[in-house]
């Protein structure tokens, strides 16, 4: 994939989503891109970036700590979207901007502890293991009252929403309802948690969808950096 590719790539991404925000009467301000940029090299996200993205999303740490570093001159977001062990937590709270995947308090609690002072609150979405896989993160919808309650209160980091990746299917009424169900569950818990404006849902085969339910923030991988080799 060469830069010209890549900024081609990134404009008909942005078509994608002005058509899909329009058809359901939405800004398309209001839907950030995500670029997931794992496995893909420095001078490959430095592409995306001359192509006017700003926030990426990494999912191995060893991996996105070495980009992370090479990049460090650039005014980037990073963001975490992998599953988290509790071993890792203090390098993330010290290198990322945003956290997608946190499923459980123990994680928050370690990430809230461990955010350095001098930086602004680590902003943090909730997963939601939408479709009950039994080997997907993600809490139960059930779990996510409790949950929003607990996050909400602890310092260093700001709760701003919720995630979910939905068991993958071509069939859009499936896709549909999964969205659907985390627009509702969303729009339940922010009763009670202002700072909550964030719904991280969509990637390349399922963003229009994700839009039409509500989604402000898209995580896109291969529809910008073409497909992944392993
Ligand atoms: C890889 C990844 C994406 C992007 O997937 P594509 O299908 O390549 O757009 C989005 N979210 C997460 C959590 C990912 O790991």
């Amino acid at each position: 994939m060469n830069d010209v590719n890549i900024a081609k790539n990134i404009a008909s991404l942005h078509n994608r989503v002005r058509l899909a925000a329009q058809k359901s009467q939405r800004s398309p301000e209001g839907i950030c891109i995500v670029a997931a940029s794992k496995t893909r090299s420095a001078a490959i996200i430095q592409s995306a970036y001359e192509g006017g993205i700003r926030n990426f999303g990494e999912n191995y740490l060893q991996e996105a700590l070495e980009k992370i570093t090479t990049l460090g001159d650039l005014d980037l977001n990073w963001h975490f979207i992998g599953p988290i062990q509790s071993n890792k937590t203090r390098a993330i709270a010290e290198n990322f901007d945003w956290v997608h995947s946190v499923d459980r308090l123990k994680i928050a609690r370690r990430l809230s502890e461990q955010r350095p002072n001098n930086l602004a609150p680590l902003q943090i979405c909730l997963q939601v293991n939408i479709s009950a896989e039994s080997s997907k993160s993600g809490a139960s919808p059930a779990e996510m009252p409790e949950l929003v309650q607990a996050v909400k209160a602890l310092p260093g980091i700001t709760l701003r929403g919720l995630m979910a990746i939905p068991a993958p299917t071509d069939d859009r009424k499936q896709q549909q309802q999964a969205f659907a169900q985390m627009r509702e569950l969303m729009a339940a818990l922010r009763a009670n948690a202002p700072t909550m404006d964030t719904l991280s849902m969509g990637m390349s085969a399922d963003l229009e969808v994700a839009i039409a339910q509500g989604s402000t923030l898209i995580r896109v991988g291969t529809d910008i950096f073409g497909p992944r080799s392993g």
